[in-house]
């Protein structure tokens, strides 16, 4: 690499803002109202304990095995939520810990959260996960079998689980309309879902949505609960 390229790139560093100094600006700009999960997937627990010492303490991990290998290194007060898809086996591994299960999409998969829960003395909230998106590979249900399944007979014998909301992604384009219109969709299943949820025996409160790229357009939308990780954390590198 020349010098001119190096000294560039050192300017790119140091114009870098800090995760402390990224969440200050998130913490300013959110309304009150609204939660911020810090999603901490990939990132050493270093960078994770960068944010609680700036006062953050709810993290949002994909992976159940990299959530529970941080929660074990990791103060206890913090609140740790599942943001990905579930997968039935691994349930057992966040069920000692878990706060919020934010990508529920099926009775079967509240039916094995609910048994873990009961094995842990646990109550463990949960969201149903919507399809907005128009992409097929965006996991979620439907606004009607997401109904069917609040009214069903077999959710109210899941003592150990409570559903407090809904969980959607939008598609990913620059399309600010699209997002717009996908979000308010699902706010307006939301506010449908919300009144009928004591009918249900539970009582929603948190509408997920919103990540780095749109989460001011969540917000406009009746977003109380952003997942954001880039904007805090920095870019991702998989490898
Ligand atoms: C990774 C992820 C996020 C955060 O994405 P950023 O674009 O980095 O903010 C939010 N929600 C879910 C479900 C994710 O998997």
């Amino acid at each position: 690499m020349n010098s001119e390229k190096r000294r560039k790139r050192k300017e790119k560093r140091e114009e870098k803002m800090t995760i402390s100094e990224n969440l200050e600006k998130f913490n300013k700009e959110l309304p009150d109202d609204v939660k911020l999960v810090a999603v901490s997937k990939t990132k050493p627990v270093s960078d994770l304990m960068e944010a609680y010492n700036a006062g953050q303490r709810i993290f949002g991990e994909n992976k159940i095995q990299e959530m529970e290998a941080k929660w074990q290194e990791m103060p206890k007060d913090i609140q740790w939520h599942m943001i990905g898809h579930v997968q039935r086996n691994k349930v057992k591994y966040m069920a000692p810990f878990v706060s919020l299960i934010h990508a529920v999409d099926s009775l079967k998969l509240l039916k094995e959260i609910n048994k873990e829960a009961e094995k842990n003395e646990r109550n463990i909230d949960c969201l149903l996960q919507i399809k907005i998106a128009e992409e097929d590979s965006k996991f979620g249900m439907d606004k009607t079998d997401a109904a069917k399944l609040l009214a069903s007979d077999e959710i109210k014998k899941l003592r150990n689980v409570k559903i407090i909301g809904l969980m959607g992604m939008a598609t990913f384009t620059d399309d600010e309309k699209q997002i717009s219109e996908e979000f308010q969709k699902l706010e307006k299943i939301y506010n449908e879902f919300k009144i009928q949820s004591r009918e249900f025996g539970t009582e929603f409160r948190i509408l997920s949505m919103g990540m780095s790229g749109d989460y001011k357009i969540a917000i406009q939308n009746g977003s109380n609960m952003v997942r954001v990780g880039s904007a805090i954390f920095g870019e991702r590198n998989y490898n």
